[in-house]
């Protein structure tokens, strides 16, 4: 370091406030000793030197969670297990060699990496799966995260595992990678909405928050069972989420060990961004492979309408839909439940999938409700109006689909969220002619 940058340095430091009562030539030794030691940053520089000499207002406070360390703190106290640690000589600028510890801490809340500059103050007790307190530890910055170090004044006990926050880290992940991971999870996402609902749980009436997060591989409803103060639009870490199949999605739940860190939003596109639905080939859809696209976008040909469209009865256990009366899972079935619903192939010219087109769609496309079909049941001898209608109106039509893929037991699978005829509806048409021409 230049002579310059370290009387710079000096000067910064003599004039922060809680060295006002620290003589300026014992600053000057003390940076002098360090650089002559040790290669350090001129940030990491500052933060030893005052935890060395400023005064020491607050030994041994509360433990901090690891989570909320930041680089450049001092006389903190942290606690955490070790869950690796080497033993090593470290190389100093003169030549010499220090013996030092290096390792990984995490108190559930986050994992960090921790230096102990002094082992031989602490023989024995630093070891794999030990459970420490660190009081008076200071901070610096370590690729962008904040690390742990001791000096003089730290001291290093064994404490009960019991004393570390009750909460649990997960495996980070995207959200359209949520299927094919192991709970718990951790994932950054926005926030697109957030509401607050009351439910009951046995005799018992809970206050849930339930909406949607997003990041920039899809997006994901989710349920919090406690209030994590989450507003819409801003971006969060989620950390030990676990995940659940909710209404055939995958959906993320946030408990009482869940913990959520507030993160600049710039780290995700504006929502706008990404709520848009992603234009993909059916081909593309196959070569991502196994799992889950949400939000996507295909236009072709809706080419073959299963005989298990139109009205269809569902089981009232499992809402699987009846084959002649029958579930596959609990047979013969006393009680059903009747829905609209298109299982058909679309193909754009790069590839065909199965698509699934839920009752709204249904509905919006056919222009009648499930209310009508039902009506006409048996008219003019036709058992299934709405497949004579779809199979009449839609079969063989141009749509724009949007919605989710997944693949599961069933194969790759488009869950239609919206549908656009492509093309005019000539029995439609010629409907809104003629009753124009009434006019
Ligand atoms: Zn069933």
């Amino acid at each position: 370091m230049q002579k310059e940058k370290i009387a710079s340095l000096i000067d910064e430091i003599a004039r922060m406030p809680e060295m006002k009562d620290v003589p300026r030539e014992q600053i000057e030794a003390t940076v002098n000793e360090i650089v002559g030691k040790l290669s350090l940053q001129p940030n990491e520089i500052r933060e030893v030197v005052l935890n060395r000499l400023a005064p020491q207002k607050e030994i041994g406070g509360e433990p901090v969670n690891l989570s909320r360390l930041r680089a450049g703190m001092r006389n903190v106290s942290v606690m955490g297990k070790i869950l690796f640690v080497s033993d090593g000589p470290l190389k100093m600028k003169d030549g010499s060699e220090k013996r030092v510890l290096k390792g990984l801490i995490t108190d559930n809340t986050k994992k960090l990496n921790f230096v102990v500059w002094n082992p031989e103050k602490y023989p024995g007790i630093i070891e794999k799966g030990a459970v420490l307190s660190f009081k008076n530890i200071y901070t610096t910055e370590w690729q962008g995260e904040p690390q742990i170090n001791t000096s003089e004044v730290t001291e290093i006990t064994s404490v009960s595992e019991d004393q570390l926050p009750n909460v649990r880290l997960g495996t980070p992940v995207k959200i359209k990678d949520l299927p094919g991971v192991r709970f718990p999870v951790t994932l950054s996402a926005r926030v697109i909405s957030v509401e607050k609902k009351t439910v009951k749980v046995g005799d018992e009436e809970k206050i849930l928050f339930t909406g949607i997060l997003a990041d920039e591989t899809g997006h994901v409803h989710f349920t919090a069972w406690k209030d994590f103060n989450l507003k819409e639009d801003e971006v969060v870490k989620i950390n030990g989420a676990y995940k659940k199949i909710w209404k055939d999605m995958h959906s993320v739940v946030l408990d009482e060990k869940t913990t959520v860190e507030r993160l600049d939003s710039s780290k995700l596109p504006p929502a706008t961004q990404l709520l848009a639905p992603k234009e993909v080939l059916i081909e593309d859809i196959y070569e991502e492979g196994e799992g889950f696209m949400s939000n996507v976008q295909i236009e072709g040909f809706l080419i073959e309408v299963k005989e298990t469209s139109g009205l269809v009865y569902r089981c009232a256990d499992c809402g699987m839909v009846l084959d002649k009366g029958m579930c596959k899972t609990h047979g013969k079935v006393k009680e059903s439940r009747t829905d609209l619903r298109i299982k058909g192939v679309v193909d754009d010219g790069t590839g065909a999938i199965i698509a699934i087109f839920p009752q709204e769609v249904c509905e919006k496309l056919l222009g009648k409700g499930v209310g009508d079909y039902i009506s006409l049941v048996g008219k003019n001898g036709v058992v299934n109006p709405a497949l004579w209608d779809i199979n009449e109106r839609l079969l063989g039509r141009a749509f724009n689909l949007r919605g989710n893929v997944s693949t599961g037991e069933f194969g790759t699978t488009f869950l239609v969220k919206d549908a656009q005829n492509l093309q005019i509806d000539c029995k439609a048409e010629a409907e809104s002619l003629l009753s124009e021409m009434e006019v």
